[in-house]
């Protein structure tokens, strides 16, 4: 079994040990992908929320030459042995120095640390007990089991975390037997428990949180170096909290910094000033979409007139034939307006419309409409004759709408005045 070396001393990086086996994990295009275990090692394993390390085994030959293996992964098996990816072979027996990549590590341990101190700070302030916890590339997040977290909770939860930073409380690891950790947590001087036999770790933060883990941190809180409480989302479980400390919580504040002074300058407005000056574009955005709405239903209401009197009734039917297109800043919403309007304003009446998209890739659009006073059924005449194109749609008697491939609307609006000259005549 590999004796875990971090939990003596999160800060080793740099350490001697002996390969004791070694298997191969898979292999894709003759390349091996090998699984290392070492008698002692300072990398940790993916495990309770935190990922692995990463940095490299170094294996020297007897004629000095150094033989370096990244080490790109590291995972325990349910025997507890640690297992280190590399995509180099090392036999059993050959001693390495191992070399944890420190900037890595510190970070984990900094956002780690950093959730102790949350979740402690979230019972205090509020109650809300910690259920899961991730560790993410950019930020981490912890479940709280809160219905509603609001503003000023989260202000004082993140205040008194930061100063308990700010004091530098010392974190201290220590090893007891369960049945003391059970009588801890039955006094409610423990916030958590795994269900694991045996000796347990007690990571505690002097006069403010105990828990059972088996992670890397900090030696004090200090050296967490901020915490920064930067979303909020409800979840099943409860809300989840998204946060960052250390180096990412100053890299996450900047950045936020940014986008909003970015924002801000595109509004011309004050930092201060953008919610409300959000919250005016979008007040006047609803009031010309309105506008526009008015616009568009007057302009098709004159649009129609207009055709109706260029089109007059022959052998008792009146045909309005038009195709609109994209390009003339129309939509397909727009072609059936102007059919209802048609069709409402005049009688005797058919409006046939065929819309043309800009893109070829898009489908042509077809509306069919007629006055209430004839009774061709436009679903079914529509339906029938899109259907046979690769096109499809339907409606209603007096209105249908479908769409066909934008190269077959010539064709299809013809074959559909065909079909309803047809039925017009058998009426
Ligand atoms: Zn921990």
């Amino acid at each position: 079994m590999t004796e875990r070396l971090y939990y003596a001393d999160s800060f080793l990086t740099d350490f001697d040990a002996v390969v004791t086996d070694i298997q191969e994990l898979s292999r894709s295009s003759g390349q091996s992908l090998w699984r290392v275990a070492l008698d002692r090692s300072a990398f940790y394993p993916t495990s309770g929320g935190q990922p692995y390390d990463t940095g490299n085994l170094i294996a020297t030959a007897r004629s000095g030459a150094e033989l370096t293996a990244d080490v790109i992964g590291v995972e325990e098996d349910q025997q507890g042995e640690v297992w280190h990816h590399t995509a180099k072979p090392l036999a059993a027996g050959t001693q390495v120095r191992g070399v944890v990549d420190a900037a890595r590590r510190l970070d984990h341990m900094q956002q780690h640390s950093g959730q102790h101190l949350l979740s402690a700070a979230f019972i205090q302030i509020c109650g809300a007990r910690t259920v899961s916890f991730h560790l993410g590339d950019i930020a981490s997040t912890i479940d709280v089991t809160a219905d509603r977290l609001t503003d000023a909770t989260l202000d004082a939860v993140e205040e008194l975390a930061n100063r308990i930073i700010a004091e530098d409380r010392p974190v201290t690891v220590s090893v007891v037997p369960r049945a003391h950790a059970e009588t801890l947590l039955a006094a409610g001087e423990l916030r958590k428990l795994p269900p694991r036999e045996g000796d347990l770790r007690i990571v505690e933060i002097a006069d403010f949180d105990r828990n059972a883990c088996g992670g890397t941190h900090v030696r004090s809180a200090g050296q967490i170096g901020g915490l920064y409480l930067r979303g909020l989302e409800k979840v099943h479980q409860g809300q989840r909290v998204e946060f960052v400390c250390g180096l990412r919580a100053m890299r996450a504040a900047r950045r936020d910094f940014r986008r909003l002074t970015q924002a801000a300058g595109q509004l011309s407005v004050g930092l201060e000033e953008l919610p409300q000056a959000i919250q005016r574009i979008q007040a006047d955005a609803k009031q010309a979409a309105k506008h526009t709405l008015r616009l568009t239903n007057e302009l098709a209401q004159y649009h129609a007139a207009e055709l109706v009197a260029q089109t007059p009734v022959q052998a008792g039917q009146r045909w309005v034939r038009l195709q609109l297109t994209a390009a003339s800043q129309t939509d397909t919403a727009y072609a059936k307006l102007l059919a209802s309007k048609v069709t409402a304003q005049a009688e005797k009446t058919i409006a046939l419309i065929g819309w043309q998209p800009t893109a070829a890739d898009d489908p042509a659009t077809i509306v069919l409409a007629r006055s209430r006073d004839l009774t061709i059924d436009c679903g079914t005449l529509l339906r029938e004759t899109v259907s046979t194109h690769g096109g499809r749609g339907g409606g209603s008697k007096d209105m249908a709408q479908g769409s066909v491939p934008a190269e077959k609307l010539e064709t299809v609006l013809q074959t559909l005045t065909d079909a309803c000259q047809k039925s017009v005549s058998a009426e």
